[in-house]
């Protein structure tokens, strides 16, 4: 993309309306505009990022034998009226009327929805386990949205549901989810720490909270520091592996992670002193498992081998893919603006030509540019007629991995700068082997 013709708004001032950082970035750096109180449009840039997060997420779902599926956002009234929720969900809410006056909502889940869906097709127990997502928009009408799209109103959550014949089995299928998310969460480059979440509606051990640890984040959070030494994506564990699984589970809920809520000084006071982590946090994702309350509620139910009627046993499963992007910066920024890991970055790299009115300048851009291309790089080119320096500004406040800087002296010398935004380590190199470097 040339910048030239790009739409990416960038600020030079900070702007006043926003508190915390990450929302400060995501207005200055082009990523979102506000359209109405907590509902944001997402700019070329944000947009981008919001896409391969996205695309983490859906990849490492599948990967672990979850099927993707879409379901609408408006929902009919009916539809909640059967599981009791229309009442209960109060004024978080989005309640519409349509033309004819009958009732419908922006959906803020979709547990009704699913349950209706899967109990329409489903008639026996061959057809259980299943596990199905979907990545969609939800509303939910929030009493105080705030910090840009981290508590937005309306907001881009992946939600999976899992059918299981019997507890035993929803016990995998929880598992499963919970490794997918260390997964996900690992491969972002982000440390997502599974913590115990007040029981949900039935109680139990099966509710999990994943907490980024940021500055700005909502709960108070105590874990192990051990946590920061597993590593997800090389272990040896597959999925389908009941044992392996239920190590996970295991060593999970042995290693001491929670939020202020289920904080408990005993097992705290267990935990070396060395190793004892404090902050605050930012929940992006929940797991847990509620068994037959929808499927009770809406006569979901399958023939098991017996010829007895059985009604399956579901958890829900979300990850808050729009206040991932935000998560994700106040993870990762300095003073300078955002500092995107590769697995996300809206582009790889980008070019800044220091000189536009310097045609050796220019031209040696531009060939880098065709080049970086033509290898499938995604680059990002400030061709702008703009002072060097703003350029460089820019380029560090948007936070792309990897700058390559041509200026006229470099270019009479055959050398280009090649910057990493991380480490703002700088070295010059001719163009191919920074080509070279870029395609590793
Ligand atoms: P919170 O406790 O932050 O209000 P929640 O418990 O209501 O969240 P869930 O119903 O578990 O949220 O939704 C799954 C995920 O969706 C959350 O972990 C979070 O990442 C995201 N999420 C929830 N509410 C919002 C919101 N208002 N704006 C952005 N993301 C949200
Ligand atoms: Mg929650």
């Amino acid at each position: 993309m040339r910048w030239s013709r790009a739409f990416l708004p960038v600020l030079k001032e900070t702007p006043t309306d926003a508190q915390i950082v990450s929302h400060q970035l995501m207005l200055r750096a082009g990523l979102i505009r506000q359209t109405a109180a907590g509902i944001y449009a997402w700019l070329p840039l944000g947009f981008r990022v919001l896409k391969k997060i996205e695309q983490v997420v859906r990849e490492e779902q599948d990967r672990a034998g979850a099927q993707e599926l879409l379901m609408p956002t408006l929902q009919s009234a009916d539809l909640w009226r059967e599981s009791g929720r229309y009442d209960a969900y109060g004024p978080e809410m989005l309640r519409i009327r349509d033309r004819h006056e009958r009732e419908m909502l922006y959906g803020p889940t979709n547990e009704e929805m699913i349950t209706t869906l899967f109990r329409d097709e489903v008639k026996s127990y061959r057809d259980l386990p299943r596990t199905l997502y979907h990545i969609q928009w939800k509303f939910r009408d929030e009493v105080r949205p705030r910090f840009g799209v981290m508590r937005g109103r309306e907001f881009l959550m992946k939600d999976a549901y899992t059918f299981d014949l019997d507890e035993a089995g929803a016990r995998q299928s929880y598992y499963t989810q919970m490794l997918a998310y260390l997964r996900t969460f690992q491969r972002l480059g982000i440390r997502a720490v599974p913590m115990k979440a007040a029981s949900g509606p039935i109680g139990g051990d099966l509710s999990h909270e994943f907490i980024v640890l940021a500055p700005t984040g909502e709960s108070e959070v105590f874990y192990d520091g051990a946590y920061e030494e597993f590593d997800w994506n090389q272990s040896e564990l597959r999925y389908g592996d009941e044992a392996g699984l239920q190590g996970l589970f295991d060593r999970v809920n042995a290693t001491y992670a929670a939020t202020d809520e289920t904080h408990d000084l005993g097992r705290w006071a267990e935990v070396p002193e060395a190793s004892r982590r404090t902050g605050r946090g930012i929940e992006v994702g929940h797991i847990f498992y509620f068994g037959d309350k929808y499927s009770a509620a809406m006569n979901l139910k399958v023939s098991g081998r017996d010829g007895s009627q059985v009604t399956p046993m579901m958890g829900s499963y979300g990850i808050g893919v729009s206040r991932l992007v935000g998560a994700m910066i106040e993870a990762s920024h300095d003073e300078a603006g955002i500092v995107w890991p590769e697995a996300i970055a809206p582009w790889k790299v980008g070019i800044v030509t220091m000189r536009a009115d310097d045609d050796s300048t220019v031209a040696a851009a531009e060939g880098l540019y065709d080049r970086l291309r033509a290898a499938g790089i995604e680059t990002l080119y400030d061709d702008r007629d703009e002072r060097g320096g703003v350029k460089l500004g820019s380029m560090d406040l948007i936070g792309l991995p990897w700058q390559i800087v041509v200026g006229p002296r470099g270019v009479a010398s055959g050398v280009v700068e090649l910057k990493n935004r991380r480490t703002g380590e700088r070295e010059e190199l001719s163009a191919e082997s920074a080509l070279a470097r870029l395609a590793e």
